[in-house]
């Protein structure tokens, strides 16, 4: 287990659609044997429940929601969950792509890292509204998704998590794998981009919103 060999980390630890499904669907053989108040894997789970029970429904694609539901789960191969699987990384590898500051974690990843919180800064100031950032990754959840009023607004923004989360777990690899540098600026280009597709995709937006509307701050107002 230990032993990666010419194995690559990215593809040993299911970075891939088919090893992520593989582990999902692990997870779901044994919630149905068990109840998942009585899952002995963490409080971090059941905090979680409800927060996990928005994602299927939320207007995103499958792929994005698969990633949410590993990032709820604590269950995208950081280094930190790396290392409790143990595979062996060095203190460089164990650091942060980014900031190279702290140790990878989900929590740091997708809400501490300084780039990630510059990211979340600008997406909050986009869609007009503004809050205190919490330190764990489903306080956020619960805290981002109510930001506007109404059941439409919250699955909106429900899945507008998902895809900001989808593009910083892709900028993340692409730093950690490829070498590319972060840039916070290309990253919200993409944030608004990805979501307008899918938002269109899944005609959550009125048919005259054009993309120009979509870009511009305050998006939130216009959207209640
Ligand atoms: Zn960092």
């Amino acid at each position: 287990m230990t032993n990666l060999g010419s194995v690559p980390i990215e593809k040993k630890w299911g970075l891939g659609d088919r090893g992520g499904l593989g582990i999902i669907l692990a997870e779901l053989q044994t919630n149905k044997k068990r109840k998942l108040g009585r899952d002995n894997t963490s409080t971090f789970v059941i905090r979680n429940r409800e927060a996990l029970a928005k994602i299927w429904d939320a207007p995103a694609p499958h792929k994005a929601k698969v990633c949410a539901w590993r990032i709820l789960r604590s269950r995208l191969p950081t280094c930190d969950n790396l290392w409790k699987r143990k595979v062996k990384l060095n203190e460089e590898e164990m650091m942060c792509n980014a900031c190279f500051h702290s140790p990878e974690s989900i929590d740091h990843v997708f809400l501490a890292c300084p780039k990630t919180g510059l990211v979340w800064d600008e997406v909050q100031k986009w869609l007009g509204s503004s809050s205190v950032r919490p330190r764990h990754i489903s306080s956020h959840f619960e805290m981002f998704t109510k930001l506007g009023r109404g059941k439409n607004c919250d699955k909106f923004l429900e899945a507008m998590w998902m895809c900001i989360t989808w593009v910083l777990w892709k900028q993340r690899n692409a730093s950690r794998f490829d070498g590319k540098a972060w840039n916070i600026k290309g990253t919200l280009m993409e944030i608004k981009a990805r979501s307008w597709s899918w938002f269109k995709e899944f005609k959550t937006l009125e048919k005259d919103f054009d993309f120009c509307n979509w870009c511009s701050f305050d998006l939130l107002p216009k959207l209640l």
